[in-house]
């Protein structure tokens, strides 16, 4: 009987400490949606422990993270942003990075133990965020790969209905800070004019380098690569900042911090955008093969992706023309 209980301890140990030490994620079926007010994608979310979250983050933004590590008396790890105007200090709960004014509203609708366990096990816990981080894998999604339940899981996802009951975004708190862009008018004093293959477009200052090493990139691969160039020469028109009127202000697209490019091709009948071909096609959309779509050469994507844009068309919701700064997301998926 002792013996008993002694290897059911044992195993408890083990699976306590595997969770805590192991760099596995953890990957669950939870669902919701990312939404822009007009783009509007989803994949896996992943949940992550704090100290994984805070690596990722830190790899991704080093001049901006001065300070990382654990509040004694929050019981919670945080971190501190240095944007252009200020420091900002987020709480990672629920998992995402929070302000202490959000993080005391949600600690006053949950108790101590829910808090503890947010830092160990997040798996059971209801979320009021959407978390920051999601699965995005290595290669585009091929539909002729998707189960039924697979498509039926992308149709409820896409269903009006859906749509309606979106959680705020996670990631809203961590742009703010990273990029001085609470409200319109700080965004805007962030916001200048670049180009993009001779075409104007508007976006964050602290992006726009990255923007440029990914045009070279492009411009080197072109000299030998027709395809890359025929890309360059059927684009049509391009996309970046962009502030409309949100109704609420944690569903703020992507574009509202002018860290998106979309990138608009002619498109001689080829879809681009799942919303669009929903309009057109109703759920059949979510079968459009890959032939069916616009799909820029994989040397682009990858050019995109080595400067820390990750490409919109790898998304179960498929957003072709759009890219978007996020390099904590691709060291999650590339484990660079
Ligand atoms: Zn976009």
């Amino acid at each position: 009987m002792k013996n008993k209980f002694a290897f059911f301890y044992l195993i408890f140990i083990l699976n306590f400490f595997s969770f805590f030490y192991s760099s596995a994620l953890s990957v669950n079926n939870f669902t919701s949606y990312e939404q822009k007010e007009k783009h509007l994608s989803k994949n896996s979310l992943i949940f992550i422990n704090p100290e994984k979250a805070i690596l990722f983050i830190t790899k991704a933004y080093p001049e901006k993270i001065i300070k990382s590590g654990f509040d004694k008396n929050k019981e919670l790890w945080f971190i501190t942003i240095k944007n252009s105007r200020k420091k900002n200090t987020l709480f990672w709960y629920d998992n995402c990075f929070l302000p202490e004014e959000n993080l005391n509203e949600l600690l006053n609708v949950t108790n101590i133990s829910q808090k503890i366990n947010t830092q160990t096990e997040t798996i059971n816990i209801k979320s009021i965020y959407e978390p920051l981080f999601y699965e995005y894998p290595e290669t585009t999604p091929d539909p002729k790969n998707f189960s039924k339940e697979k498509i039926a899981q992308i149709r409820e996802l896409s269903s009006d209905e859906h749509i309606r009951t979106v959680q705020p975004k996670g990631i809203t708190f961590l742009f703010n800070a990273l990029y001085d862009g609470e409200s319109e008018n700080l965004i805007r004093t962030n916001i200048i004019k670049s180009n993009f293959f001779g075409m104007r477009v508007n976006m964050h200052k602290d992006v726009i380098p990255h923007l440029k090493k990914v045009e070279e990139k492009i411009k080197t691969l072109a000299v030998t690569n027709k395809k890359i160039q025929a890309f360059i020469d059927e684009i049509h028109s391009i996309g970046g900042f962009n502030w409309r009127d949100i109704r609420s202000s944690e569903n703020r697209s992507s574009h509202s911090w002018g860290v998106s490019i979309d990138i608009m091709p002619v498109l001689r009948g080829r879809q681009i955008y799942w919303e669009w071909s929903k309009h057109s096609f109703g759920d059949k959309w979510i079968t459009t093969s890959l032939n069916a779509r616009w799909i820029p050469p994989k040397e682009v994507i990858e050019a995109f992706e080595s400067e820390g844009f990750i490409w919109g068309g790898k998304w179960e919701l498929w957003d072709n023309m759009h890219f978007e700064y996020r390099p904590e997301i691709l060291s999650l998926t590339f484990n660079n």
